[in-house]
């Protein structure tokens, strides 16, 4: 029996000709060729990141970049704002990295409040911000206008968005919203294999960079603009996952972002749909739930390992049995990638056919 299909939120189905596209004949990352590749890159990520600036091409998974932001910006005491795994995680990294750090923590299933953030920063002395815009171990899209005004209010504090699970799902606009830094994955809503992460930067942002030590070599900001603007990466990259990148870009052309935005929209929908007819209940409240997936709790007496083990026997499709301290408690459903009205409905059947 083959692999089963992934609707796991992240590393999601790659489709056959993703893999036909990546597996083209090598080339060398110092010549033409790989300079045309990488360019060809750039008008695509420019439009889904909503920004005039370059975007760097990081082969390394996200967090590599999410560290790697933290040692080119912070120069002292980090704010977190954490309302998952994935958000939380993010504190302990800093604390790593020799950082100082607090938080504003929520709920896990809470999204962050903005006024929670304007009376922490208000306490004075923090210097960089790490947000998490849609929070993948619990389904929650953060309010992103609502905290990139709250934190550009305050000067000099810098700004890093993770935006793994939602890039391409929802419209972005990094350069209207101030964002110094924005980052996401390629194995998420990209549908791409894991292994490389994809990231932009301020004009501050690099400014502040070159005024911090000790931010280290392999995701130093100032290497890959100096690279990017020989359309370059500072080291060997993940070439074939940039043929993938190449081939994803020309697909989202294809179908139009605005329209790749509203597929996100509609399969969303419908696995929502599903669960409230089969009385499961959403962990995010109503107004701040993700597009790329859904997190349900699981109810009392429901059998969730078994749920989630004979639909993979059975149908080979894989769901998530929830993340870090909420596993077992909430399950998860990905609609990411190129998932379509037909591909989901076909998983719906399936969960059907296996509750009965
Ligand atoms: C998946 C995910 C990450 C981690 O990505 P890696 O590729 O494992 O480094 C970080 N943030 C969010 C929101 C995610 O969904």
């Amino acid at each position: 029996m083959s692999y089963p299909k992934l609707f796991n939120p992240g590393p999601v189905d790659v489709s056959k000709e993703t893999f036909a596209a990546m597996s083209q004949t090598m080339i060398g990352h110092r010549g033409s060729d790989f300079e045309k590749l990488y360019a060809s890159t750039q008008p695509g990520l420019r439009e889904i990141f909503g920004t005039a600036r370059p975007v760097f091409i990081s082969t390394s998974s996200a967090w590599g970049v999410m560290e790697g932001a933290l040692r080119n910006l912070a120069r002292k005491k980090v704010l977190c704002l954490c309302c998952g795994a994935f958000s939380d995680k993010w504190i302990d990294v800093a604390r790593k990295c020799g950082f100082e750090a607090e938080a504003v923590q929520v709920e896990w299933g809470d999204a962050i409040d903005p006024e929670a953030v304007r009376a922490k920063l208000a306490e004075g002395g923090f210097d960089t911000v790490t947000f998490i815009h849609s929070e993948t171990s619990t389904g929650v899209l953060n309010d992103l206008s609502g905290i990139c005004k709250v934190v550009k209010s305050f000067p000099d504090t810098m700004l890093i968005v993770d935006t793994v699970s939602s890039l391409s799902t929802v419209a972005m606009d990094m350069d209207a919203h101030g964002i110094d830094v924005m980052l996401a994955g390629v194995q998420k809503a990209l549908a791409l294999p894991p292994g490389m992460a994809l990231f932009a930067v301020s004009e501050a942002a690099l400014e502040r960079a070159k005024t911090v030590k000790n931010r280290g070599y392999y995701f130093d900001f100032i290497e890959f603009e100096k690279n990017a603007a020989a359309n370059n990466t500072p080291c060997t990259p993940a070439i074939s996952l940039i043929f993938g990148l190449q081939f994803m870009l020309g697909e989202i052309a294809k179908e139009g972002l605005a329209n790749r935005i509203a597929r996100h929209a509609k399969t969303n929908a419908m696995i929502r749909a599903w669960g409230a007819k089969r009385g499961f209940e959403l962990l995010a409240p109503e107004g701040r739930r993700s597009f790329a997936l859904t997190c349900f709790k699981t109810p009392a007496g429901f059998d969730l390992s078994s749920f989630i083990k004979d639909l993979k026997s059975k149908h080979n499709f894989l769901i998530n049995g929830g993340y870090g301290k909420i596993k077992g408690t909430t399950f998860r459903i990905s609609n990411m990638g190129n998932e379509t009205e037909a591909t989901m409905q076909e998983l719906i059947d399936a969960m059907d056919d296996i509750l009965g």
